[in-house]
């Protein structure tokens, strides 16, 4: 299934993305993190909508996000660095989270540097502690799109630890909608392709990842237990702005589109504020 949140008339609602035809659930609730919780799949209503009529929301507000750092080795060269020996960890606030055509936003005074990471996204569909890697993928509900946006002078330079720099307001764009896990029989065999302003800067396979979805599972919930409705982010592959010679950031008015086969595309514009 694809699994759509979205807005009509001011209403927020989840549905079932069918073409371009979204199938209303029985659902009195519009939050997919307690559907996810309480283990059930609404049917369908009787409601539809056509998907040009609606505004599209993020596919889930995540428990918590958990990040993965480096976990391309393109990627880790291009910041000059090996591959990590195990995966590198981060998190990223909750409300850091943004729906796709919804702008990312920053203002000048705080970053000059805003980079984009287009990544494939997890979400955990049932309580994950001292999993074996061999089951870790009866624990993923869906799968979906992130940005893991970063503002690499806070991060590197400033603030030399990376909560701040990839955790302000609209920096994790994710959607457009949840293939449920069902639809993705193998997570590690998907094209990923971003662009800036239709330029292509990211095209790799999720084949390519250091530690894939299961080991990635496993291993955090080794250390913390993943919950229905947290989203783990599995790193970016090479291509971003911080490996460019000269280095290309965002700026006002671009747009950023990442492309996963078989999920959609997430594409925000990009929007400086006013100070
Ligand atoms: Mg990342």
């Amino acid at each position: 299934m694809r699994l759509i949140t979205f807005s009509y008339n001011d209403r927020t609602r989840i549905g079932e993305l069918v073409g371009d035809t979204i199938y209303a659930l029985a659902w009195v609730d519009s939050n997919v993190r307690q559907m996810i919780r309480r283990g059930v799949t609404p049917s369908r209503s009787y409601e539809r909508f056509a998907l040009k009529d609606v505004k599209i929301e993020a596919p889930i507000n995540p428990g918590k996000i958990v990040a993965i750092g480096k976990n391309y080795a393109e990627h880790a060269a291009e910041t000059g660095s090996k591959p990590p020996e195990s995966p590198a960890i981060f998190a990223k606030f909750p409300s850091t989270v943004i729906a796709t055509n919804e702008p990312i936003t920053w203002r000048t005074s705080i970053t000059n540097e805003v980079d984009y990471e287009g990544e494939l996204a997890v979400v955990i569909g049932k309580t994950a502690r001292d999993v074996k890697e061999e089951d870790a993928l009866n624990y993923v509900y869906g799968y979906t799109i992130a940005n893991d946006v970063s503002a690499r002078d806070l991060q590197l330079k400033i603030d030399i630890q990376w909560t701040r720099g990839k955790s302000l307001d609209t920096f994790c764009p994710i959607g457009p909608v949840i293939v449920t896990a069902d639809e993705v029989p193998d997570p590690q065999n998907l094209m990923l392709t971003t662009t800036v302003n239709g330029e292509v800067r990211q095209h790799a396979s999720t084949a390519d990842m250091v530690f894939g979805v299961r080991h990635l599972i496993a291993y955090c919930s080794r250390s913390f237990t993943l919950e229905p409705g947290d989203v783990i982010i599995t790193g970016t592959p090479s291509g971003v702005a911080l490996g460019m010679k000269p280095q290309v950031y965002l700026k006002d008015g671009d747009v950023v589109s990442i492309t996963i086969d078989g999920i959609g595309e997430l594409t925000n514009p990009c929007k400086v504020l006013p100070e």
